[in-house]
């Protein structure tokens, strides 16, 4: 049965924004991903390439937009008592500014302040326990590879918001849709899946 689902930000609530490679500019050099370059470098670069990421991701956070029925979306799934979640990979700050923003509320929230990041999946681990959830209960929604890997490693079901081409063979989510609002199909596809079995759920 299911009964929370967890939302990935950039890219599947809202528009994306970071400008990554002018992200890199700054720094110096290509390196990749910005977490795991601060990881592994001196305690002194990593300061000054966090200070550089949270620059660029508080300017995208205050520019946000959000993606096209996600409101509505929220709204719905309020209504069918399913319990939402926040996980991304950015600051908690920037988080607090694009929900803020958009007058949007998550009881739940992590952030790369919290736990490691995706595809890690503690962070799955750790809102499986906030939210009292067990993690075959749970949906993870994202738009990059990062957030189906996360997913299959924590044991939820997963749901790629596909606009762009980012998934590799080796991680096929078990849901792909081509618009945030479509999630509504996937919790009607749950309920019939319920349905049919007189109560028992197949999932
Ligand atoms: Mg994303």
């Amino acid at each position: 049965m299911l009964q929370g689902i967890i939302f990935d930000m950039d890219g599947t609530l809202t528009k994306p924004k970071v400008d990554f490679a002018a992200v890199e500019r700054d720094i110096g050099a290509k390196v990749g991903f910005i977490l795991d370059y601060a990881e592994q470098s001196s305690p002194e670069e990593r300061a000054r390439a966090m200070g550089i990421l949270e620059r660029f991701e508080e300017q995208a956070a205050m520019e946000s937009e959000l993606n096209e029925g996600v409101t509505e979306m929220l709204e719905f799934l309020q209504k069918k008592q399913l319990r939402t979640a926040l996980l991304t990979r950015n600051s908690r700050k920037s988080v607090d500014t694009v929900l803020k923003k958009h007058n949007l509320h998550f009881e739940f929230i992590v952030s790369r302040d919290d736990a490691k990041p995706k595809p890690d999946p503690d962070p799955i681990f750790l809102l499986s326990k906030m939210m009292n959830i067990h993690t075959d209960h749970l949906l993870m929604v994202g738009d990059y590879k990062y957030d189906i890997m996360c997913g299959k490693a924590a044991g939820t079901r997963t749901v790629l918001l596909r606009y762009k081409e980012y998934v590799e063979t080796e991680v096929i989510p078990d849901f792909e849709i081509d618009c945030i609002k479509d999630i509504v199909h996937i919790i009607e596809h749950f309920e019939k899946a319920k349905l049919n079995t007189h109560g028992k759920t197949n999932f």
